[in-house]
């Protein structure tokens, strides 16, 4: 899985939203995915990217709580771990950020599912 814009060099300048916006479309064009149509819920999801970049350095989840340290919050920095086994039976992500294309062309909304991160 390639992440193009989130290595450690970067934690210096502060993100935008727009940055984060750019970040999620070069994500998911290097891995093949498809986001998530619903504008507003994008716009809102590169947000949280941005607001937790500024604060932690780098781009944590947004519907996560981390620890705020990168060694414990490696999982779950965008995108995390568990993309590939939530799409694979899911169709996208936990936040419903990236979809698999042949979700994206069924057209439906993604559900919640399950947290697969192992509880501490
Ligand atoms: S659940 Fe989706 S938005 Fe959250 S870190 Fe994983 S890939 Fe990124």
């Amino acid at each position: 899985m390639n992440n193009p814009n989130n290595t450690p060099g970067q934690a210096s300048r502060k993100k935008t939203a727009q940055d984060a916006r750019l970040f999620i479309e070069r994500v998911a064009q290097h891995n093949g995915w498809s986001v998530n149509p619903d504008r507003q819920f994008v716009d809102d999801l590169a947000e949280g990217l941005a607001v937790n970049y500024n604060r932690h350095g780098y781009f944590l989840c947004p519907c996560r709580d981390g620890d705020g340290e990168r060694e414990r919050d490696r999982d779950i920095i965008c995108p995390c771990d568990y993309i590939t086994p939530d799409q694979q039976e899911f169709g996208h992500c936990f936040c419903g950020l990236f979809l698999t294309p042949e979700f994206a062309v069924k057209n439906e909304a993604p559900t919640q599912i399950p947290e697969r991160r192992p509880e501490e």
